[in-house]
């Protein structure tokens, strides 16, 4: 999952891209409402985590000229500012959800992941690719409706592969979302996990490409 997190202070932009990435999630930091205003334009973003107060256009600004170009990406507002008329008023610009500073991260992370997961729309919380489907809420995988058990970092690979589909997905963050598990990594490790992943995978009709010098894509196979 990509988000674009615009905020100008460098050290709470820097911390919080470090979290995000510890998350599993592709971040890009933006510190300026027009250089975040041109990436939205040019690069397919999931979600945007938006601070008002930005050195050259207020953020409420940005939030309505993207729902203006009927941009459906979800807006998480991250601002200082605490009063119920800032509030409103991002929210009625088409924010979907809001956090005053300071907060605790791990609210964050549950907002983004909720938020997230509503973005993905129809399906509740399940992800379905082609027989598979990923129950978010319960971390559970199924294949035609039967629970598919994977030893838990092939299942890390797989996941982060069903929460990004449609994008390329790079092995570092893939390396970050496994090393929550465990302990070090072995340098070929995800070559590993995802070359087991693809036999397992092979009977679905489902394969994963690797785009060298960018990551993995999950495809359904064309013979399937
Ligand atoms: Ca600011």
């Amino acid at each position: 999952m990509r988000i674009l997190l615009v905020e100008d202070d460098a050290a709470l932009g820097d911390g919080l891209s470090r979290s995000l990435s510890d998350w599993g999630f592709d971040v890009t930091l933006a510190v300026t409402g027009t250089y975040a205003g041109s990436a939205l334009c040019t690069q397919p973003y999931d979600m945007l985590i938006l601070d008002l107060g930005l050195p050259d256009l207020d953020g409420r600004e940005l939030l309505r000229q993207l729902r203006a170009r009927k941009s459906a990406i979800p807006v998480l507002i991250l601002t200082a500012r605490d009063g119920l008329s800032d509030r409103i008023g991002g929210l009625e610009l088409g924010a979907d959800d809001y956090m005053t500073k300071p907060f605790e991260l791990r609210e964050l992370e549950a907002r983004i992941r909720a938020l997230l997961r509503r973005s993905l729309g129809g399906y509740g919380h399940d992800i379905g690719y082609g027989r598979l489907r990923l129950d978010t809420r319960n971390l559970q995988l199924s294949v035609d409706g039967l629970p598919m058990l994977l030893p838990p970092r092939e299942y890390g690979v797989l996941e982060a592969l069903l929460l990004n589909a449609g994008h390329v997905v790079s092995k570092d963050s893939i390396a970050q979302r496994l090393a929550d598990r465990a302990e070090e990594l072995a340098d070929n490790a995800i070559e590993v996990y995802v070359h087991r992943l693809r036999k397992r995978l092979v009977p679905l009709g489902i394969g994963i490409r690797t785009v060298r010098g960018l990551g993995y894509l999950l495809e359904q196979s064309k013979d399937a």
